[in-house]
């Protein structure tokens, strides 16, 4: 990991020289496009990881939290979670959210800078990327098992763990036959049309949007609390409102994610009061509801292109 960091650093030092031209390209792209999303200027997909147990077991408080504010969201779920705390994703289900596959045991689920220690010590630390395609296709369809048996609901998101170092391509040509349509899988600044959901064959990719600061990074709880120290510890709710300000303009999307467990260090409440806040205009949608809708009103993209 610390190894995968090192190598990041200067990807991150060019995608900081980069930020302003990418801003504005993505900006472009939105304009162009003139996306009516559903009737409103801009969109919001709220999305969480819940990697750790401990994520896991954060779920219902997030939920209250959501439920508080009038908030949607997609939580992307672990099969073996699932199976150990059932109650904690059936809340979710509960609040009106959405359920995305996030694989059977999350592979690469290390934590070797401490930042955070989990309570178990039987993680899966092997790399997503050293899985055959075979394998990587069986975390993807055991997760999906065990979410219809714990909680007959059929998932129809897939996300992969690790997007941001993970090349998801192979997998998007298999994951339709598993019953998924949608991948939120992307980092905006990495894909094709920047933040733009887009067709890949007969699925469709929503990327998770860059942080406008550091392109090559989300605009996560990670990103925001631990990764080079913490790089958006005291300012994240004044830059997630910037970027929704942004996409009121360019009638643009933001797909935002966090991590449960960060639910205190990263004040979920004064955010998602931030998230809540001028939302009449703002369509805030689950990404399941989102690519459903994007399928129906273009079905071949809104600019160029095809499925
Ligand atoms: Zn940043």
């Amino acid at each position: 990991m610390r190894l995968l960091q090192a190598r990041q650093r200067p990807v991150q030092a060019l995608g900081q020289l980069l930020a302003p031209w990418l801003r504005r390209s993505a900006a472009q792209v939105f304009a162009r496009a003139q996306i009516d999303w559903a009737g409103r200027r801009s969109c919001l997909a709220l999305s969480f990881d819940c990697d750790f147990p401990e994520d896991a077991q954060a779920i219902p408080r997030v939920v209250e939290l959501l439920g508080r504010h009038g908030l949607v969201a997609s939580f992307a779920c672990v099969g073996r979670w699932v199976e150990d705390y059932p109650d904690a994703h059936r809340a979710a289900l509960e609040g009106g959210h959405e359920l995305v596959n996030h694989s059977w045991s999350h592979p690469d689920l290390v934590n070797s800078a401490r930042h955070f220690v989990s309570a178990r010590t039987d993680l899966n630390p092997r790399p997503w990327r050293a899985l055959s395609l075979v394998e990587q296709l069986a975390e993807v369809s055991r997760c999906q098992d065990a979410v219809r048996a714990c909680l007959g609901y059929s998932m129809t998101t897939f996300r992969v763990p690790h997007f941001g170092h993970a090349d998801v391509r192979p997998l998007y040509p298999h994951l339709t036959a598993l019953g998924l349509t949608c991948s939120s899988s992307v980092l905006a600044a990495r894909a094709r049309r920047l933040g733009l959901p887009g067709w890949e064959g007969a699925l469709m990719e929503i990327p998770i949007t860059s942080c406008p600061r550091h392109p090559y990074a989300s605009m996560d709880s990670w990103h925001a609390l631990y990764a080079g120290g913490g790089r958006h510890r005291q300012d994240f709710a004044g830059l997630v409102t910037s970027q929704l300000r942004r996409d009121d303009v360019t009638r643009g999307l933001t797909s935002l994610y966090l991590d449960p467990k960060d639910w205190e260090r990263l004040d979920f409440d004064g955010l998602f009061r931030c998230l809540a806040r001028n939302a009449d205009g703002r369509w805030v949608t689950t990404l399941r509801q989102l690519a459903a809708w994007w399928a129906c009103r273009y079905p071949v993209g809104p600019a160029a292109g095809g499925r």
